[in-house]
C-alpha cells in the first residue's frame, strides 16, 4: 500500500514551496477527478496539497468588462452567484449542467481547466469568451493554455489561482449530456461581443477547439454549419459524424439561448 502524506495548505506561497519542493505531489481541490485517478491506480501522488479551503481561491469578483472566479470555487457556488448570474449569465447556466450535485458541491473551476478533460464544459467556456488562467506564476490566455487531452501549459510547480472572463454581450452553453456522467457528447459555448460571435466546441474531439466556420457563418446561418475537425471523437459512445451532427444541434439550440 502506497503512503500519502496529507498537506493543508493555509495560504497560497506555502501551497506553492510544497509544490516545489515535492516532485510527486499533486493539489487537491475538489478530488472529484483527482481521488477516483489515486483509486483507478492511474496516478500515485507521494503528497497531496489541498487548496480548497484558501480563502484567497474562493473570490468571485466583476468589473466593468471583467469576471474574475477563484480557483477553488466549487460548480455550485458559480451556478448560485449573484455576481456571475448578473455579468455572464451562460456561466452559470454551464456551471450548473456540471455532472451531478455531488460533483458540483466539491469540484472546482480550477480542477476542471487544469485537468482538461477534452469532455469537461469549463474549457469550451474559456475558449470562446477568451478568458485568461491566472496562475501562481504568470497570465496565460486560454489559446495558449489547453494543449489536448488531459494536457495545459501548467509546469509542475504551478498553481492556478483565478480565471478571469471579459464580459460578453450575450453568451450560452448547450450540451449532449452523456446519460451516466452528465459530461458532454458534443458541447457548444457561444459568446457574442461587439466585435462579432466566439464559439468553442467540447466533447467531439481530443480536446477543445474553436470552431471558426460557425464564427463567420452566425448569425446569418445557424443551422446545418458542418463541423470539419481532424481529430472528431469515433468510440463506442459515439461515431464522429453523430458527434459532429451533435455539434451543430447544440449550436442552435445555444444561440436560441443566448442571455
Ligand atoms: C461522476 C462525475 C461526473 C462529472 N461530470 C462532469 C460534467 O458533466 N462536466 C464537467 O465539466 N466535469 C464533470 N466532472 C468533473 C468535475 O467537474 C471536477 O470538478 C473536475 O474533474 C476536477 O475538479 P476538482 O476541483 O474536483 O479537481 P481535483 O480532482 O481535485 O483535481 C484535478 C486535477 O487538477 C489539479 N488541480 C486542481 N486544482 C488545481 C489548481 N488550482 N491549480 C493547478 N492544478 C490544480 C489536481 O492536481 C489534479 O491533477 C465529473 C466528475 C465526476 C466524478
Amino acid at each position: 500500500m502506497n503512503t500519502i502524506q496529507y498537506l493543508a495548505s493555509t495560504s497560497i506561497p506555502q501551497a506553492q514551496q510544497w509544490l516545489h519542493d515535492h516532485e510527486q505531489a499533486k493539489i487537491l481541490a475538489g478530488g472529484m477527478t483527482l481521488i477516483p485517478s489515486m483509486k483507478h491506480r492511474l496516478i500515485a501522488p507521494e503528497q497531496l496539497i489541498d487548496i480548497a479551503k484558501l480563502a484567497d481561491l474562493q473570490q468571485v469578483v466583476a468589473h466593468d468588462h471583467h469576471l474574475q472566479i477563484g480557483a477553488a470555487v466549487t460548480h455550485q457556488a458559480v451556478a448560485d452567484s449573484e455576481v456571475v448570474v448578473k455579468a455572464i449569465p451562460g456561466l452559470a447556466q454551464l456551471a450548473a449542467g456540471i455532472g451531478d450535485p455531488q460533483v458540483r458541491a466539491r469540484g472546482t473551476i480550477g480542477g476542471s481547466v487544469a485537468n482538461n478533460d477534452p469532455a469537461a464544459d469549463y474549457p469550451a467556456a474559456l475558449l470562446a469568451l477568451g478568458a485568461t488562467v491566472v496562475t501562481t506564476q504568470r497570465e496565460l490566455h486560454a489559446d495558449d493554455f489547453f494543449l489536448g487531452m488531459f494536457s495545459t501549459a501548467l509546469v509542475q510547480d504551478e498553481i492556478i489561482t483565478a480565471v478571469r472572463f471579459p464580459i460578453p454581450l450575450r453568451s450560452a452553453y448547450a450540451k449532449f449530456r452523456h446519460p451516466a456522467s452528465g459530461y458532454a457528447m458534443a458541447g457548444v459555448y457561444i459568446a457574442q461581443f461587439a466585435s462579432g460571435f466566439q464559439v468553442a466546441v467540447t466533447g467531439a474531439a481530443d480536446g477543445v477547439f474553436r470552431w471558426s466556420e460557425a464564427e463567420a457563418a452566425l448569425p446569418e446561418q445557424r443551422t446545418n454549419i458542418k463541423l470539419q475537425h481532424p481529430g472528431l471523437l469515433d468510440d463506442l459512445h459515439a461515431p464522429a459524424a453523430y458527434r459532429a451532427q451533435l455539434a451543430s444541434v447544440m449550436l442552435d439550440q445555444a444561440f436560441k439561448h443566448l442571455i
